[in-house]
């Protein structure tokens, strides 16, 4: 068991919008390392399957679904008096709206992805350019310019958007002092930015591998995974996003630009669930992984831009490469080849799991080194061990929340931020003990090593780390 530093006090309601895997998970470390009064501590949860559980834990739950037409009455009725928090681990829920209000209430906000309200993830009428994360990012930016600095909201704070962005600077850290050079901790973007370009980084996988597995054989039909089905379903059938780096010489087929916003990402036209990169992380070493769009390879690539963000003198290409546990992996298969949604769904749970492990780290590659995989290797048997109701894919994400919900505390008037613009080492700090292993493998793996042959794909030889190297057919 973690021994519990408080690190603070939060005074008023705490509210939990949404009590699913992610929400479970978290509601421990609230209670671990926060002081709070629990009459105060409310759950906005739709479905029943919990309201035992919170019952028994003396926690009021609202049985409700947040929509467009009640969120105001319904939160305003908990967070009217201006205080408190506002934990947003909800699905279809509009992240941009809520966190307005929250602001507009003076209530601190915090949320692990920029949820929208239904329909926006599967409404064949809205273009793919309009359903893409760069257009909900851009949103949260809007909020972000238009909304002045005033209480704060961190946007996008789990593992996957969130953690990440903190382990991308302790590796350019580590890297920096590897390569044998002598550098002062960047105090500000453009100062990391310059650190990325001058270590040589051309870009960044969050390279991911989970390797959880139960004893349960999968039945045909059901859709399972670690962590919400209905999360990883919408963000698949996303189109597929890139962070777009100035060392790219060629466009992928059905590559797009934005004609407006940061500038900083490209997206494909097609779903990211049926896209698959090549990439590497310790456990299996190369493996392909999906090119699920997330947040954070839009916001890292425009993180360390340097220059005019519409023609960069520097820009990393950033994107994800996911390869989800082996359960998760036959259920995306089956789906994509019936072409509708499964007819059951289930996450697995920390008393399911028999082993493996979640290994999230960034693949920083390009520079005189090669790639540089730096991340947590999670094993379900230490999460077990840390904390209660997770498994390891969800103790990544809950640590981080826990994480920011502090640096939010410490930094009440700090506006709309996200991962990238927080302290790092702060953040790591609380996260840490939830980690397990933090670890920095080098790796002299390449997208062409190891191929299986060319079958029509034109490799550009001269540079391994072209993305159309990484793109596999
Ligand atoms: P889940 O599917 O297990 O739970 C989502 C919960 O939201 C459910 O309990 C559901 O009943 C509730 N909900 C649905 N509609 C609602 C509404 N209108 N109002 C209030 N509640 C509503 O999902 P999860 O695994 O707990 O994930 C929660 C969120 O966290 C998702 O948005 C997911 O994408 C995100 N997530 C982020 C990361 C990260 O690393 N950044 C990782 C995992 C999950």
């Amino acid at each position: 068991m973690q021994s519990a530093s408080v690190y603070g006090r939060i005074d008023g309601p705490i509210v939990m919008i949404g009590f699913g895997s992610i929400g479970r998970g978290t509601l421990p470390l609230i209670e671990r390392h926060f002081e709070f009064d629990l009459a105060e501590l409310v759950v906005i949860e739709p479905s029943a399957s919990h309201r035992t559980f919170l019952a028994q834990r003396g926690i009021r739950h609202l049985q409700v679904s947040l929509t467009r037409e009640n969120y105001r009455e319904v939160l305003g009725s908990v967070l009217g008096s201006g205080r408190g928090f506002c934990i947003n681990l909800s699905v279809d829920t509009s992240s941009r709206d809520i966190m307005r209000f929250c602001r507009e209430l003076g209530v601190p906000y915090i949320d692990t992805v920029t949820e929208p309200w239904p329909g926006f993830y599967f409404d064949e009428d809205r273009p793919n350019a309009k359903r893409t994360n760069y257009g909900l990012r851009e949103s949260i930016r809007a909020e972000k310019s238009a909304g002045g600095v005033g209480s704060t909201a961190v946007s996008c704070c789990g593992a996957n958007p969130g953690m990440v962005s903190w382990l991308v600077k302790e590796a350019l850290l580590v890297l920096a002092r590897d390569l044998g050079r002598r550098v002062a901790v960047p105090s500000h973007r453009a100062e990391w930015a310059r650190l990325m370009h001058d270590l040589g980084v051309k870009g960044v996988h969050i390279a991911e591998r989970d390797t959880q597995v139960s004893h349960r054989v999968r039945q045909l039909g059901t859709f399972v995974n670690t962590w919400s089905v209905e999360g990883f379903l919408a963000e698949g059938f996303q189109p597929a996003e890139v962070g777009w780096g100035t060392h790219e010489r060629t466009l992928p087929a059905g590559a797009n630009h934005h004609e407006s916003g940061c500038r900083a990402a490209i997206w494909l036209d097609r779903p990211g669930a049926d896209t698959r990169v090549r990439s590497w992380c310790p456990t299996p070493g190369p493996q392909f992984g999906y090119l699920v769009t997330h947040n954070e390879a839009i916001s890292i690539a425009d993180y360390y831009t340097l220059g005019d963000p519409a023609a960069p003198v520097y820009r990393p290409t950033c994107h994800y490469a996911y390869h989800p546990c082996a359960d998760a992996v036959m259920s995306l298969h089956e789906t994509l080849g019936a072409g509708k949604m499964p007819a059951r769904q289930h996450i697995l749970d920390e008393h399911e799991i028999t082993e493996g492990v979640d290994e999230l780290g960034v693949l920083l590659y390009g520079h005189a080194k090669n790639a540089l995989w730096y991340g947590s290797r999670l094993s379900i048997d230490e999460a077990r061990d840390l904390a209660p109701f997770q498994n390891a894919t969800g103790l990544q994400v809950t640590s981080a929340v826990l994480a920011g919900m502090v640096w939010a505390l410490e930094n009440p008037g700090a506006g709309v931020v996200e991962a990238d613009e927080m302290d790092h080492a702060r953040c790591l700090a609380v996260q840490r003990p939830y980690l397990g292993p933090i670890e920095a493998h080098y790796t002299d793996w390449t997208p062409l090593t190891h191929r299986l042959g060319p079958f029509g794909e034109v490799p550009a030889p001269s540079d391994p780390w072209q993305f159309v190297n990484v793109l596999a057919p």
